[in-house]
């Protein structure tokens, strides 16, 4: 079935009068990987579900160009999926399951050998065919279940966690396997996922979502360097995330604005327009913080060092107890003190910061 946009207009899902998907809007363009991100529990799954057919809507509409298709049965909407589960016959072959769903739909036998045999060759399994899914490994039995879902040539496939149940090497190996397939069948592809290095890393899309709303649509790079609002500058790395007052705007300087935290004054930069003496959610990224020889932006001491490679993951904290991630090749040591930059471009202001967690006071007053 060929298309050129799959498109989710307004589409919600409640359950028992709570919403778990409210006001979807997304239009996904043929060969595009999209991923659905966002904590547990924020709907992304609800979403999918949605789109399989697997879950009625509650509101809304989807539609395959002009074609609507929220009210067709599952398998009339020729989607693939892929669970985390895998979801194989456990009494059947490797082979056998991939064929499953042509046998279903009444291929015939040749060609059913001939897509089974090219399915199985595009996940590397050719050697497997005889086994049965117990006597694979979990990398493997994935990989069936992703050959089982592109065997029937879908328009779509739509996969859930499918990798959270490997462990972190194969996890790895499987995002990259996942993006070649998806690129070399021409997939179109909407991917759930938790974990954002996993969605920055496959997606050319990313809907960001969370407690059943969108928070932001846009490219890993979109999102990575324009966040809207905190929770997605959270679980795009901004770990030093903190709430703020509004002090007033920078004369001459349109977007900067100057903030307090916990008593201390910062420049930052506002994703959107904010109030004087308004909360705000104030964020930085570890390697945004300047380890200075002098005249910081903030003095503070550290307290804890891990080695990672080329760089040191660092916590230091400042005598008001706002305790900072910073990423620095500076060699350092507990108990240090040290002068840190906050660069006023790479402070982020956030309208809505009343529901951010109050930092924690230290245990030791360090000054
Ligand atoms: P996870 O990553 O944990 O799977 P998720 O983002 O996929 O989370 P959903 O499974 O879509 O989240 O759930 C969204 C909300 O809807 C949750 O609050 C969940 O408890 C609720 N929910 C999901 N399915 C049902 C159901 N069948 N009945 C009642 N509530 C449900």
């Amino acid at each position: 079935m060929t298309f050129s946009r799959l498109r989710l207009e307004n589409v919600g899902r409640r359950f028992a009068g709570v919403d778990a998907l409210q006001g979807l809007d997304l239009t996904i363009e043929r060969g595009e990987f999209i991923a659905l991100l966002g904590p547990s529990g924020c709907g992304k799954s609800t979403a999918l579900n949605c789109l399989a057919g697997l879950l009625p809507l509650s509101s809304g509409r989807i539609w395959m160009d002009e074609r609507r298709i929220d009210v067709l049965a599952p398998e009339r909407r020729n989607f693939g999926m892929v669970f985390q589960n895998y979801a194989l016959f456990p009494h059947l072959t490797v082979r056998r399951n991939i064929e499953f769903g042509l046998r279903m739909r009444r291929v015939p036998g040749p060609e059913i050998r001939s897509r089974a045999d090219k399915a199985l060759q595009l996940v590397h399994l050719e050697d497997q065919a005889g086994k049965l899914p117990g006597q694979l490994s979990g990398g493997q039995q994935q990989r069936v279940a992703i050959a089982r879902a592109v065997v029937l040539e879908p328009a779509v496939v739509l996969m859930d966690e499918p990798l959270s149940n490997l462990d972190a090497k194969l996890r790895l190996e499987m995002r990259t396997e996942i993006r070649r397939l998806h690129q070399s069948l021409g997939l179109t592809t909407v991917y759930v996922t938790h974990d954002q290095e996993e969605a920055l890393s496959m997606a050319d899309r990313l809907v960001v979502l969370r407690q059943g709303r969108v928070q932001q649509i846009g490219t890993p790079e979109e999102l990575h360097s324009q966040p809207v609002s905190w929770p997605v500058a959270d679980f795009m790395g901004c770990r030093n995330l903190f709430p703020g007052s509004v002090l007033g705007s920078v004369p001459g300087r349109s977007t900067s604005t100057m903030v307090d935290v916990s008593g201390h004054r910062l420049e930052g930069t506002t994703a959107a327009p904010v109030e004087t003496g308004e909360t705000v959610a104030v964020g930085i990224r570890p390697e945004d913080i300047e380890v200075v020889p002098a005249e910081g932006t903030l003095e503070a001491t550290i307290t804890v060092i891990e080695y990672q490679g080329r760089e040191f993951a660092v916590e230091a904290v400042t005598a008001q107890g706002i305790r900072l991630h910073v990423r620095t090749p500076a060699r350092l040591a507990a108990g240090d003190p040290v002068h840190l930059r906050l660069p006023a471009e790479r402070l982020l202001i956030f309208p809505g910061g009343d529901d951010l967690p109050r930092p924690v006071a230290p245990l030791e007053a360090t000054s």
